[in-house]
This record gives C-alpha cells, sequence and structure tokens, in this order.
C-alpha cells in the first residue's frame, strides 16, 4: 500500500503565498497529474511531497504516517526530473545503481536491480554507455530506471518529456503508461500540458495560483468543469466563451441572449441565476458546426485541415472569435462568410463569478 494525504499544505516565499492551503488523497496505485499554467505551484508542490522543499504549514502523510520532518532519502519516494540529472561520467548501469550503492546494497544485489529494470525500459544493450551517447528519449529511460530499481512507494515525476520532441513524447508517454500497469506503483506526476495530463491520469489535479481548481477523472473534467478556468484549461482547443444574459431560467434550463439577440436555451440547473443577469456560455469547439441558415452569422480568419478533423477560426458578425471543430475535411476557405449551428443542448453556462451552472 502507497498512499499520500496532502492536508492544508502551504508554502510561503518571503511575504509570497506559493501554495495556499491543498488538501489532497492520492490512492495506493493512482496515477495522479498535476495540471496548471506556469507558476501556479506544481513543482514547488512536488518538491514538498519529496522532501525536497520544507513546507510553511500542514501536513503531509505517507501511509499514515506524518512525513513533515523526514528527509527525503528517508520518504521512500524517488522523482524524476525534466534534466534527467544524469552522472556524466557513469555508465548507465552505474547510473541506475548508485543510490542503490549508497544505500549499502551488495554488488550482486545492485547489477540484478540493474539488469531487471534494465530490461523493463529496454535499456538492457545500453548499460556499459555513457549519457553523452544516448539520445534524449533514452537519457529520459536512464533517468526512470534509476527510480526504479529503487522500488518506491511512490514515484515523483517532474515534467519529464518536456525535452523531448512531440513524436517521442507521445511514445513516452505510452510508455509511462505501460510501466505506471507492470510496477503496480502510485505515481504523481506534473505537467503543463493538458494532454498529457488527460491520456495518462486516472486522477488531474488542475491548479492554479497556489489553490486547487478541481480534482476529478480527466472526463469528469471535461464534460463537468467546475468553473471558467478549468473549462478553459482542461481541452485543446480551448472551449469558446461568449458573454449572454439571462432571459428566463429554472431547474430545467436557462435561455440565454447573446449579443444581437440570438436565443438559446441550455440545459442547465438555473436555479443560481435570475433574468436579466450577465452571465458567459461555454461553448466546446465540436459543439459548433457549419450550417446553410442559421442567425449566427460569421467570416472564417483560418482554416486548419488535420486530416481527422477541421478547425475553423470564425470571427462571429457578434463581436468575438470561436473555434469550431468538425470531423473530416472540410473545403471551407479563410475569408469565407459562413453561418455556425450552435449544439446548446451540450452548452456550459457561467456566473459572473466564473463557477459553472450545475447539469
Ligand atoms: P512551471 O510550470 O513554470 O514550472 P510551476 O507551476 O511548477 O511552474 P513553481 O515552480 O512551483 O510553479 O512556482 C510557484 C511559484 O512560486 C512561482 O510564482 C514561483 O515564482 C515561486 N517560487 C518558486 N520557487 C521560489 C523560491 N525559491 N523563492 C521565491 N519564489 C519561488
Amino acid at each position: 500500500m502507497s498512499t499520500l494525504t496532502l492536508h492544508d499544505v502551504r508554502k510561503r516565499y518571503g511575504s509570497f503565498e506559493a501554495i495556499k492551503g491543498v488538501d489532497l488523497e492520492v490512492a495506493d496505485r493512482e496515477f495522479v497529474v498535476f495540471v496548471g499554467p506556469s507558476g501556479c505551484g506544481k513543482s514547488t508542490l512536488l518538491r514538498m511531497i519529496a522532501g525536497l522543499e520544507g513546507i510553511s504549514g500542514g501536513e503531509i502523510q505517507i501511509d499514515g504516517e506524518r512525513v513533515n520532518d523526514v528527509g527525503p532519502s528517508d520518504r521512500g519516494l524517488a522523482m524524476v526530473f525534466q534534466s534527467y540529472a544524469l552522472y556524466p561520467h557513469m555508465t548507465v548501469a552505474e547510473n541506475m545503481g548508485f543510490a542503490l550503492k549508497l544505500a549499502g546494497l551488495g554488488r550482486t544485489e545492485r547489477e540484478a536491480k540493474v539488469r531487471a529494470a534494465g530490461e523493463v525500459l529496454q535499456l538492457g544493450a545500453l548499460l556499459e554507455r555513457r549519457p553523452r551517447e544516448l539520445s534524449g528519449g533514452q537519457r529520459q529511460r536512464v533517468a526512470i530506471g534509476r527510480a526504479i530499481v529503487r522500488d518506491p512507494k511512490i514515484f515523483l515525476f517532474d515534467e519529464p518529456l518536456s525535452n523531448l520532441d512531440a513524436a517521442l513524447r507521445v511514445q513516452m508517454r505510452l510508455e509511462l503508461m505501460r510501466l505506471h500497469e507492470r510496477l503496480a506503483a502510485t505515481m504523481i506526476y506534473v505537467t503543463h500540458d493538458q494532454t498529457e495530463a488527460m491520456t495518462m491520469a486516472d486522477k488531474i489535479v488542475v491548479l492554479s495560483a497556489g489553490r486547487i481548481e478541481q480534482v476529478g477523472t480527466p472526463l469528469e473534467l471535461y464534460h463537468h468543469p467546475k468553473n471558467l478556468f478549468v473549462a478553459g484549461f482542461i481541452g485543446s482547443p480551448k472551449m469558446n466563451t461568449l458573454e449572454a444574459r439571462v432571459v428566463s431560467c429554472d431547474a430545467a434550463g436557462v435561455r440565454l441572449a447573446l449579443a444581437g439577440g440570438v436565443e438559446l436555451t441550455v440545459p442547465v440547473d438555473g436555479a443560481g441565476v435570475a433574468p436579466g443577469e450577465a452571465v458567459t456560455l461555454g461553448l466546446r469547439p465540436e459543439h459548433l458546426s457549419l450550417i446553410e441558415v442559421g442567425p449566427l452569422a460569421g467570416t472564417t480568419l483560418v482554416a486548419e485541415r488535420l486530416g481527422n478533423v477541421t478547425v475553423l477560426y470564425v470571427d462571429l458578425a457578434i463581436g468575438g472569435t470561436v473555434v469550431v471543430q468538425m470531423p473530416g475535411g472540410d473545403p471551407t476557405a479563410a475569408h469565407a462568410p459562413v453561418r455556425l449551428a450552435v449544439d446548446a443542448a451540450a452548452g456550459h453556462v457561467f456566473k459572473a463569478d466564473g463557477t459553472t451552472l450545475p447539469r
């Protein structure tokens, strides 16, 4: 069993509070991803869990034991860094076995563990090379191998794929997911890349300015974002937002008027708003499409044809730009007049304070 509990964890740098009271439960064998914009505190939180950064308030527990005052090497965790942090003068095998040597493990046992990890990570043929003789992906595997040999209670990853090219990132993503399955380990993974978070996580923790905005499975966050911040951060291309005014509302739905008078009904609980109130309508790009006749008019700015999908950027006549994503190829050119259909049933409505009306 390897569980982690954070209770009101805080970090202050002088007068600046970088982490403002975080509560979180990570279950045994869970793959949890911390995601959020640059500077939101992801790395600080991870480093506090690792013990590399002191904590200014709250409590961290591993397997139910308070570890606030336990040093990093005694927490039973292993961290993999973005920079790999390999020793250049050591071979792959020496790099992977170094922590075991420090821990006093005998040569035979060390070699067996390194060989086993080398096999899992397909590094068997490279064990005698030095880091400079490896590709970026291979170096990253060595860094992961160094964590595996220690058989940690929890793996911590700090943006481990950021230095790899796009194709290699996708491959390493798959490898990490397979590794998680094979090792049945608890893993915490930091990234600013929402695609990595969506594809790898059992549970995503969205952070903003030192606070948790929402915790949930990838699809919970996608379909039920708690607020505008999460709605805008999860999903690519981003959710479209349009200013609107409530015409009427009840528990079954909210009738909205957009600028220019276009009206539509979104089936969310309207108990929390009143007629006349200013709100924001959120529409995912796949919930807009082109139609021949319709009230919402615009002009295409750019058409991106990716083969499997077409993404159109459309300047609306009522003001604002929206992104429309349609399956397959679409011949619409840039600078063409278009009309848009809106799947209002899939819409989200946000109050002025950014919170979502429940569905
Ligand atoms: P990124 O994605 O850019 O790595 P992050 O979400 O990991 O960002 P952190 O590195 O955790 O963000 O930093 C959180 C905040 O704390 C930032 O505003 C940062 O400037 C501040 N911070 C981090 N380390 C220190 C430090 N040693 N002293 C003062 N402020 C710090």
